[in-house]
């Protein structure tokens, strides 16, 4: 850090003793009452906070109502949302990206002109990154579970791949005091050739023009300008600079063949950040050809898409059913990229799950209590208070006076989830694997 920082090094070191910030990003999809707080520069939906209430404990939290996450990591999404701005109906990767923060975050700026394929290789990491993205609610995401090197196998596939590294984590030294044990300089070592597996693996699959957002929360050059370095030396692309503003005491390098962007907690109130972006240079490509012969998704009956009509707020999306009778809401534009990547990837989860037809049944499945396009009006509700609210989210016994049948749930408005009410108790569909565990 030292040679690093040179006449700052102090300065980082006193930074370093300064509490670590809480920001918190919203879902603009999702109207609550707002916390108060310090705004984030580089994000209109975020928020400093004075202190760090207890979230687990918060139902907006639960129903995906804002996002926890680091200020430095949101403003990768304000860097991609720059490349964006150039690109009709942009496919993106986040390549590592459980527990979700980007992936979120990028699934929002994306919005309907977009999809991301959020994938994660860590099969236990990869359950909070589906959990997150469900109870964020939005449909233009494909989640897959797969090791960079399935990647090049899809061609030259998107227009942006974010490669948020798995790295020797310095920058969370202060917020996670014992991660130092962790740290050697093998450990770093080891991180650094992982990197650059890592990118060898996915390079194939960014489209010539297309770009790659590397990033670390790391602070050492090992990790961070000499894995830069390395791609420039074996691959072709082009430095990118995009915009930031002074005042936001972003540390911005302009190194020959690539700039450098840092946060350092002397600096910004954020923890240790890096991040770079990567323009692969343009060659005639051939796009791959996505056409499938056996589609894996089904058209709906009539009658089946006559009664669940009503259910959605209008958009354009659309939705197929599975083999197993499961109905998803999926991207307008995307329908061929969707198939063509069932076809090549492990792919667990895509748009949102609305509902499960068995027979001449028709149940609303969770994740639609969550999706952005859930037609409210459409179900019974009921609105439960702040305690009803994590009972419910506990999945612990619930008395409530109402109708017999099947409910939404809400609190101050928003949907948390499904349950039924029988003449003798009431079933509570809130998924056991996301249940609150303590009360
Ligand atoms: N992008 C995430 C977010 O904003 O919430 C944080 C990602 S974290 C820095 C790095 C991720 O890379 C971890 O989820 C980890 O499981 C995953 N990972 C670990 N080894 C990997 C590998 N060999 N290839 C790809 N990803 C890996």
């Amino acid at each position: 850090m030292q040679s690093l920082l040179g006449k700052e090094y102090d300065l980082f070191l006193q930074g370093m003793k300064l509490p670590s910030p809480t920001s918190i990003r919203y879902n603009p999809f999702k109207e609550i009452d707002r916390l108060k707080g310090t705004s984030l520069g580089w994000c209109n939906e975020a928020l400093y906070l004075a202190n760090r209430p207890n979230f687990s404990h918060d139902p907006f939290w639960h129903g995906g109502a804002y996002y926890v996450q680091e200020a430095g990591s949101i403003f990768v999404a304000h860097l991609v949302e720059q490349l964006l701005a150039k690109i009709d109906k942009p496919i993106v990767l986040d390549l590592c990206a459980a527990p979700g923060g980007k992936s979120t975050h990028l699934a929002t700026i994306l919005n309907d002109n977009g999809l991301l394929v959020s994938n994660e290789v860590v099969r236990a990491r990869f359950n909070i990154l589906k959990e997150n993205l469900i109870k964020w609610g939005l449909p233009n995401v494909v989640l897959t579970h797969n090791d960079p090197s399935h990647f090049s196998q899809l061609g030259s596939f998107f227009d942006v791949v974010v490669v948020d590294a798995p790295c020797s984590g310095e920058g969370l030294f202060r917020k996670l005091p014992d991660s130092v044990n962790e740290w050697s300089e093998k450990h770093v070592e080891f991180c650094a050739s992982r990197q650059k597996r890592i990118l060898e693996d996915i390079w194939p699959c960014i489209r010539p023009g297309g770009y790659l957002v590397y990033s670390t929360c790391t602070y050492n050059t090992l990790e961070n300008e000499e894995n830069l370095q390395w791609i420039v030396n074996n691959f072709e692309c082009d430095s990118v600079r995009l915009e930031i503003e002074n005042d936001w005491n972003i540390v911005s390098e302009f190194h020959p063949h690539f700039t450098t962007y840092r946060f350092y907690p002397h600096k910004t109130l954020s923890e240790g950040f890096f991040i770079s972006v990567l323009q692969k240079r343009e060659e005639s490509y051939q796009e791959p050809r996505l056409h499938v012969k056996h589609p894996y998704f089904l058209k709906l009956s009539k009658e089946l898409g006559g009664e669940i009509a009503h259910w959605f707020l209008e958009s354009e999306h659309f939705c197929l059913k599975q083999p197993n009778g499961i109905v998803n809401l999926l991207p307008v534009h995307f329908y061929p990229e969707i198939e063509y990547l069932s076809r090549k990837l492990t792919v667990l989860y895509t748009g949102s799950e609305i509902c499960q037809v068995k027979g001449k049944d028709i149940n609303p499945l969770p994740p639609f209590a969550n999706s952005i396009y859930l037609n409210q009006a459409a179900f019974q509700s009921a609105k439960f208070s702040f305690e009803e609210a994590l009972l419910y989210l506990a999945k612990k016994d619930l008395h409530l006076e109402c109708n017999l049948g099947t409910h939404l749930g809400t609190y101050e408005g928003l949907p948390l989830g499904w349950f039924k009410k029988l003449p003798s108790r009431i079933n509570n569909y809130y998924p056991p694997e996301w249940r609150l565990r303590t009360l």
